[in-house]
C-alpha cells in the first residue's frame, strides 16, 4: 500500500512526541514533516527537544537529524509535502482554529488533538468505534473552507475516553443521568514529575475547562446528523468533577449510571464483552482487539497495571455494582497521551481513511 505522507504539528510537545512514537513504524503513515512554533523551527528535532524529551521509550532514532519547521512561517513548504497532519499545540484557541483552517483549506487531512474545533457542529469529534458515521460531515465542511480533499477532524479530550466508551454499549437500555469523577494524570497537563515537582504527594481538585468538556463533548459524540451537521444529543444528563492526581500517564474515572430498564450486572458484563467498532471489523493496525476490558478483581483496573493494555489503546473497566441513588456505579481508565491523545488520533486517521476520506495529494 502506498503510505500517506504525515506532517506532526506540535511535534515536541507531549502529544507531539507520542505521535512520533506512534507514527515511527506505522504501515500506512510516512512522518515527513515535524514543526512547532518559531522557537524550535531550525533545529534538529533531537537538538530542539535536548532535556525536554518526556516519554519512557527512546525518541525514535529516523527523527533525530530531521529538521523542525515553524507551523506557521513554514505553511507552504509544509503543505507541499503532507497529505495529513496530526496537529496538537499549545496556543490560544483562535490561533489554533485559523492554524487548523488553514491547512484543510489547503487540501490537507488535518487530525487534530485541539480543543479549538470541538463544538463546530460541520466537523467530527470521533471516537472510531462509537461514532465513525460522524464522518460524514467532512462534505459539509469542504464546501465551507472550498476544498475537495481537505477537512479538520478532532479527537474529544481525554478526560471522557475512559468513561463514554463504557457507557455506550448501554446506550439501549435508558441511560438517564450519569455522574463522572475523573482523577488525571499529570501528563495531561504535559507535565513530568520532574517538570511538576508540586504535583508529588498532592491532589489538586481543580482542571481549568476540564469539567465542562467532561459534561459537554459527550453529547456532541452521542449527537445526531441532521442537514450535514452533528447536532447535539440532549440526554444524558451528565455532571463531572475532575481532579489532578500524583500519577504520570493514565485517567480514571468513577462512573454512577442511572438506567431506565437496567437488566442486571451480568447483561451490561456481556455488552462490554461483546462491543466491537469499525476499528475491530476493518482490523485497523491500532485497534485493540477488545476495546474494553472487565475485570473482575475488586482491585482493578489499577494506573499501573492496566494502562498499557492493549497497547495504550484499549479501556479498562471494574467494579461494576448497583448503587443505592443511581443504577450502578464502576471505575474505569484509560492511558491518556495513547487512547485519550496521539493513539485516540491515529485511530481516527486510519478510520477516515479506510472510509476513503483521505487523499493522496503530493
Ligand atoms: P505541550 O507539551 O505544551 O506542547 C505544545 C506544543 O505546541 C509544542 O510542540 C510547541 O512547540 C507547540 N506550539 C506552541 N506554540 C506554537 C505555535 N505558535 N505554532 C506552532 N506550534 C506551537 O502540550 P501537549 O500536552 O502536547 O498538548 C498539545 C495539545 O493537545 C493541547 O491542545 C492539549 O489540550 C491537547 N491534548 C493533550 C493531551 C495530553 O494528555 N497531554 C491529551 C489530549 C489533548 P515549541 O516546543 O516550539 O514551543
Amino acid at each position: 500500500m502506498q503510505k500517506y505522507k504525515a506532517g506532526i504539528i506540535g511535534a515536541t510537545g507531549m502529544v507531539g512526541q507520542r505521535f512520533t512514537t506512534l507514527l515511527a513504524e506505522h504501515p500506512w503513515f510516512e512522518p515527513v514533516v515535524l514543526a512547532a512554533s518559531g522557537r524550535s523551527a531550525g533545529k534538529s528535532y533531537s537538538e530542539a527537544l535536548a532535556g525536554r524529551w518526556r516519554l519512557p521509550v527512546e525518541m525514535p532514532q529516523k527523527f533525530a537529524d530531521m529538521p523542525v519547521y515553524d507551523a506557521d512561517a513554514d505553511f507552504d513548504k509544509i503543505v507541499s509535502m503532507v497529505d495529513v497532519i496530526f496537529c496538537a499545540v499549545d496556543m490560544p484557541k483562535e490561533e489554533v482554529r485559523a492554524l487548523e483552517d488553514r491547512y484543510a483549506a489547503a487540501g490537507v487531512a488535518v487530525m487534530s488533538n485541539n480543543s479549538a474545533h470541538r463544538s463546530t457542529p460541520d466537523v467530527p469529534m470521533i471516537i472510531p468505534e462509537i461514532n465513525p458515521d460522524h464522518a460524514v460531515v467532512i462534505e459539509t465542511q469542504r464546501k465551507r473552507l472550498g476544498t475537495e480533499t481537505g477537512f479538520v477532524a478532532v479527537k474529544s479530550n481525554c478526560s471522557l475516553q475512559s468513561y463514554v466508551p463504557a457507557i455506550h454499549p448501554l446506550k439501549d437500555l435508558g441511560v438517564k443521568r450519569v455522574l463522572a469523577c475523573t482523577y488525571q494524570a499529570i501528563s495531561g497537563a504535559g507535565k513530568t514529575f520532574e517538570s511538576w515537582p508540586e504535583m508529588v504527594d498532592n491532589v489538586i481538585p481543580y482542571i481549568g475547562g476540564e469539567e465542562e468538556k467532561s459534561e459537554k463533548e459527550p453529547m456532541k459524540i452521542w449527537g445526531s446528523l441532521e442537514n450535514g451537521i452533528i447536532v447535539p444529543a440532549t440526554e444524558p444528563s451528565i455532571t463531572a468533577q475532575c481532579l489532578r492526581v500524583p500519577v504520570s500517564n493514565g485517567h480514571m474515572a468513577a462512573v454512577f449510571v442511572e438506567l431506565e430498564n437496567y437488566k442486571g450486572l451480568d447483561d451490561i458484563k456481556q455488552r462490554w464483552a461483546e462491543f466491537r467498532g469499525f476499528p475491530q471489523e476493518a482490523a485497523l493496525p491500532s485497534a485493540p482487539k477488545q476495546f474494553l476490558h472487565y475485570f473482575e478483581e475488586d482491585n482493578r483496573p489499577q494506573t499501573r497495571l492496566d494502562r498499557e493494555l492493549e497497547g495504550g489503546m484499549a479501556v479498562s473497566i471494574g467494579r461494576l455494582r448497583e448503587d443505592s441513588q443511581y443504577t450502578v456505579k464502576f471505575v474505569c481508565l484509560s492511558h491518556n497521551t495513547l487512547r485519550g491523545a496521539a493513539g485516540g488520533a491515529v485511530l481516527m486517521a486510519e478510520t477516515l481513511c479506510a472510509k476513503g476520506y483521505v487523499t493522496h495529494r503530493v
